[in-house]
């Protein structure tokens, strides 16, 4: 492996050649969907009587007749060969969070030594992966391991070119042959469908008679770039995703010289790369910019349907990760590659829309149409009021542990901030009836005289993990590396809930002879005393913020391992089962994996932090020690005071011993096999293996502070994160 010296000097003197993408000869519009399988290809290439089968499936959610499958997977087939497709592959989310996919090739032997490209209905719509390998949690006994893919027609099948050939890609849903769910996309699919019905049913009270309601995300992605060569010279960085050890480096974030700066060539190249084969995967990528961290950048997407949202935001993930090495970079996405630096998230901006775009979280212009935001708003407020822990546990993960809290991401206590205009509103309902509005804002506000809101109703406040921001709501604590599924399949679940609640409610008052408007002036004031205590728009990293929510009642789940059973707890069954999201057996089984997960990714740490400390670092010291030892005897030799070099050779004895019972409590700690169930497994974890490994830490680092340089043997933060 090459020295710190060698990688520097590379990097110094490498001259990359940078691919030239000539948009002048292909502009963007030109290429944008041009490898999906999208509705104009398949209006252009299906009979008119398949295409608007299929549309219905995808626009109304009517069931798939299986008779147009043939007919779909055979001009399918066509477009993918013509676009140099040899193999087709279902794509899947497993539970592990990524993304899985099994390649078979179009080609069948006819029998005479020929063969002919074949792609049957069957085929496009059922596979069958051997499933045993994937997290289940224990649905699935391994002698039983059967679990198929099931087509899912709502995301459109897409091509992935390779450097030798592609592939025709089909998303789809992994369920196992007793039908649970095993991946990401049943469950969500299933929330919106319950969302879209209870929605309907406000709508209809307005009148409105729509045919679906979708429920919209736009997921923010952050993400840190490195140069590979510093990555590969970092065991972490490889196998745990994040650095164990690191010292602070002299210059951090703290003269704010990087949010939003001028994109570093390599990196704008790299990104200018991702966004033309997202562009031709139909990926609406549109904002990129520098992050707070060094080192660290964001790509936003248009929002879209949460289902290809999800599916999209993968794709962003998984074209990053192939596409940085091109440009000698390594694309980092943990939530905390480097500690004591901003870590990374998603936003989740999240809305609901009626099939004829109509969004149910913008305020309008008409007075009619604010009443049924006020509705949607207050019915919002109600979910996270009432299921702040639910949302709490969709991000927990050991990885979000690091960041929620710290650096600029929100903290673990789940409150709403809805900027001061629509506060203002809310406040004034609350109290039956309003008369006036903060200055910026409009007019009276009796509820049928509903005020004009303005457009920029939220202002910012980052340290809010749910903020209202103009006509969506942003949920910051998702993670970086996350699936986007898990959190949306949860919101819309709770929201369903709280507007099932709202229309029970507001149906109930019509019925009795009350007018519309009556139910609803009658309805919210009451909605917000009983879930007001879920607002805040102060500061959320404040001390006093911790003690008023405690105060308030408001949950404050520090950690995973404190977060996971929330998931089997009575009420979080009872409402999953009630709607169909999940089964008990489901949650069940995902408590199991997650509480699995949580526990192999410390050990894996742990691990990597005993490997490396007695490996790279203490031979390191040892050296340096060797050093200083031969300097005092010099010193000693020619007759001068060695007193200078004695201090130091006892400091760096002392930190040594530190850094070495460090490492066997650490070991001592991992040779114990605690018992009991999964979620006592994670205690232990939590509660022995962490601070064993942080305890090591410490000591390295301190170490890294007076070891000499030249003889440090792995990339320090001062260079991953400030040599581009
Ligand atoms: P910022 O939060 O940095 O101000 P934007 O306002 O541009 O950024 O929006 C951030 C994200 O929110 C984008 O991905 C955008 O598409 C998404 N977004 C905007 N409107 C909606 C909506 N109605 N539903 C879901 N996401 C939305
Ligand atoms: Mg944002």
């Amino acid at each position: 492996m090459s020295s710190r010296k060698d990688i520097i000097q590379n990097i110094a003197t490498s001259k990359l050649k940078l691919d030239h993408i000539d948009f002048k000869k292909t502009s963007l519009k030109e290429m944008f969907g041009i490898n999906v399988f999208s509705e104009a290809a398949q209006r252009e290439r299906l009979s008119k009587q398949i295409f608007k089968a299929l549309q219905r499936t995808i626009k109304k959610g009517d069931t798939l007749d299986p008779a147009i499958a043939d007919a779909v997977a055979a001009s399918m087939k066509d477009w993918a060969l013509e676009k140099g497709a040899t193999h087709f592959t279902h794509l899947f989310l497993p539970l592990t969070g990524l993304t899985a996919e099994k390649h078979d090739s179009f080609l069948t032997p006819t029998g005479d030594g020929t063969a002919i490209a074949e792609f049957s209905g069957k085929e496009l719509v059922k596979g069958e992966p051997d499933a045993s390998s994937f997290p289940s949690g224990g649905l699935r006994a391994t002698f039983e391991a059967r679990g198929y893919t099931a087509w899912d027609p709502t995301s459109p099948a897409y091509i992935m070119e390779g450097p030798n050939g592609a592939t025709l890609v089909i998303p789809t849903a992994f369920v196992s042959w007793t039908h649970e769910s095993l991946d990401k996309k049943t469950p969500l699919l299933k929330s919106m469908d319950v969302l879209s019905g209870q929605a309907k049913r406000i709508l209809k009270l307005f009148g409105k008679h729509v045919t679906k309601v979708f429920t919209t995300v736009g997921p923010e992605q952050e993400y840190f770039l490195i140069d590979s060569q510093f990555y590969y010279a970092r065991p972490d960085l490889i196998n745990a995703g994040r650095t164990l050890f690191g010292a602070p480096p002299p210059k951090g974030q703290e003269l704010e010289d990087q949010y939003f700066a001028t994109i570093p060539e390599r990196v704008i190249a790299c990104m200018a790369d991702c966004e033309t084969q997202l562009f031709k995967l139909g990926v609406p990528v549109k904002t990129r910019h520098n992050e707070v961290a060094p080192g660290q950048y964001e790509f936003a997407p248009l929002f879209e349907d949460s289902n290809l949202a999800t599916d999209h935001n993968q794709l962003v993930i998984e074209v990053m990760r192939r596409t940085a090495p091109k440009y000698n970079l390594a694309f980092l996405v943990h939530e905390k590659p480097f500690a004591g630096i901003n870590g990374s998230g998603k936003h989740n901006n999240w809305s609901m829309a009626t099939d004829e775009g109509e969004n149910l979280l913008n305020p309008g212009d008409t007075p009619h149409d604010n009443a049924q935001f006020l509705v949607f708003t207050v019915a919002v407020i109600r979910a996270v009021a009432k299921y702040p822990e639910l949302l709490r546990v969709t991000v927990a993960h050991a990885a979000n542990d690091h960041r929620l809290g710290a650096n600029e991401a929100p903290p673990a206590i789940m409150s709403i901030f809805l900027g001061t205009q629509l506060q203002d509103i809310i406040d004034q309902l609350e109290k039956g009836d309003a008369k006036s509005t903060k200055p910026g804002g409009v007019l009276d506000i009796g509820v049928d005289v509903l005020p004009k809101l303005p457009k920029d109703a939220g202002d910012r406040n980052r340290t809010s993990p749910f903020a209202f921001t103009g006509n969506k709501f942003e949920f910051r604590a998702v993670g970086s590396s996350q699936s986007i599924g898990g959190p949306n399949t949860v919101l819309n679940t709770i929201v369903a809930e709280s507007i099932d609640f709202v229309a029970t409610a507001l149906e109930k008052s019509i019925s009795a002879g009350k007018s519309l408007h009556a139910a609803i002036k009658e309805l919210l004031p009451v909605l917000i005393k009983e879930n007001k205590k879920v607002l805040f728009d102060g500061d959320g990293y404040s001390e006093e913020w911790h003690k008023e929510a405690e105060k308030r009642g408001l949950p404050n789940l520090k950690n995973t391992v404190d977060a996971l059973p929330v998931i089997v707890r009575k009420d979080s069954i009872d409402l999953f089962t009630k709607y169909k999201v999940f089964t008990e057996g489901e949650l069940k089984s995902r408590f199991y994996v997650l509480c699995e997960q949580y526990v192999k990714t410390v050990n894996v740490e742990a691990r990597l932090t005993s490997f490396m400390g007695k490996t790279m670092i203490v031979p390191a010291c040892l050296r340096y020690q060797t050093e200083v030892a031969g300097s005092v005897a010099a010193v000693k030799a020619a007759g001068v005071d060695p007193t200078v070099q004695l201090e130091l050779l006892k400091t760096l004895t002392s930190s040594i011993s530190t850094l070495q019972s460090s490492l066997t409590a650490l070991d001592g700690a991992l040779a114990h096999h605690a018992s009991g169930e999964p979620i006592d497994h994670a205690k232990y974890y939590r509660d022995k293996i962490i601070p064993a490994m942080n305890a090591v830490r410490m000591a390295a680092d301190k170490l890294e502070g007076f070891v000499a340089d030249d003889l440090w043997p792995m990339p320090t933060y001062r260079e991953m994160l400030f040599i581009r």
